[in-house]
């Protein structure tokens, strides 16, 4: 499964950056189109945190949209449902990928 393995990532950057402390909050950037579902990845979550250091702890996820620019008009369209890479201005193809691929581990919040 696409987001148990994220969720093991996410725990060996975790583990790595707090040592023995304990986890409250691991914040992430994710972009839509990691296609990440949000209740998966919380289920997964636990599956990997229990029995662990960072059992307890919850993700918390900063969806950051999908959005494409035109190589033939530089018009930037922000990408909905099913991500089509398409101009929404003039329908051209040739598109580059501003953003939509995050997948980062943006801070992580433990117990003082
Ligand atoms: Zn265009």
């Amino acid at each position: 499964m696409h987001e148990l393995s994220l969720c093991r990532s996410i725990a060996g950057i975790a583990r790595r950056a707090v040592a023995d402390r304990k986890v409250r909050t691991i914040n992430l950037d994710i972009g839509e189109l990691r296609q990440v579902v949000p209740e998966t990845l919380a289920h997964c979550w636990q599956l990997v945190a229990v029995g662990t250091a960072l059992a307890g702890s919850r993700l918390e996820v900063n969806r950051i949209p999908a959005v494409v620019r035109c190589l033939e008009c530089a018009t930037d369209t922000t990408l909905s449902g099913l991500p089509i890479l398409r101009c929404a201005s003039c329908q051209a193809t040739t598109v580059e990928i501003v953003s939509g691929e995050e997948f980062t581990v943006t801070s992580i919040d433990v117990e003082v």
